[in-house]
């Protein structure tokens, strides 16, 4: 399957020249809500994600995903390993699970997201999970920025991805494209001007 060609098929991956909400530039940008806004698209994503887990042999009681950007991958992923899905969200800048969502003892949870960058925002919601007494078995994710290391590919981790080292990784695809500080950034050198991805039109 070629995952990159159904991101921009579907417009999710976006060239051009943006800012990024770290402040730096970048010629490519992933916009994951996009690929997921056609759900045979979404099933498709997801199954192939489920299909390379259930491979692996790692047992799952339930998938957690952080709102608000892993819900829809969780949730269909969840659906395709047929276990239950909850989510954690942000309050008050403080994630939280919420909403009646109860973690039992020893439960074994995979976190979800549609991507993962460093995989900061997945491994706060899992702290919650622990927390709770579930216990973190892997974490999951349609794209991969490519700072983590993944199953099933050879780059290698570096030193900000936040994902424990212990627990595999199971992603599609990785994006590796290259991030600029604005001094140093060749598309400002070549004279246009970074946008910011998510304002009007896109
Ligand atoms: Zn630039």
């Amino acid at each position: 399957m070629d995952v990159k060609k159904i991101y921009m098929d579907a417009d999710a991956l976006l060239e051009g020249h943006f800012k990024l909400s770290s402040g730096n530039h970048s010629q490519f940008y992933l916009q994951s809500a996009k690929v997921l806004e056609d759900p045979k698209t979404a099933k498709v994503l997801a199954q192939a994600l489920a299909k390379q887990i259930k491979e692996s042999g790692l047992e799952i009681d339930t998938v957690c995903s952080p709102a608000l950007g892993g819900l829809i991958a969780g949730f269909a992923l969840a659906t395709a390993l047929d276990v239950r899905f909850i989510f954690a969200e942000r309050v008050n800048g403080a994630m939280n699970i919420r909403r009646g969502f109860e973690v039992k003892e020893g439960e074994k949870v995979l976190m979800c997201e549609d991507i993962i960058t460093t995989g900061g925002s997945a491994m706060e919601a899992a702290a919650v999970v622990r927390e709770l007494g579930g216990e973190i078995v892997g974490v999951a994710a349609l794209a991969n920025r490519g700072f983590c290391k993944r199953e099933n590919s050879d780059i290698q981790t570096k030193p900000n991805c936040k994902l424990p080292q212990d627990i595999p990784f199971f992603a599609l695809a990785d994006f590796t494209f290259e991030m600029y500080a604005p001094e140093a950034c060749p598309l400002c050198k070549d004279g246009s001007e970074a946008i910011k991805p998510g304002s009007r039109g896109n």
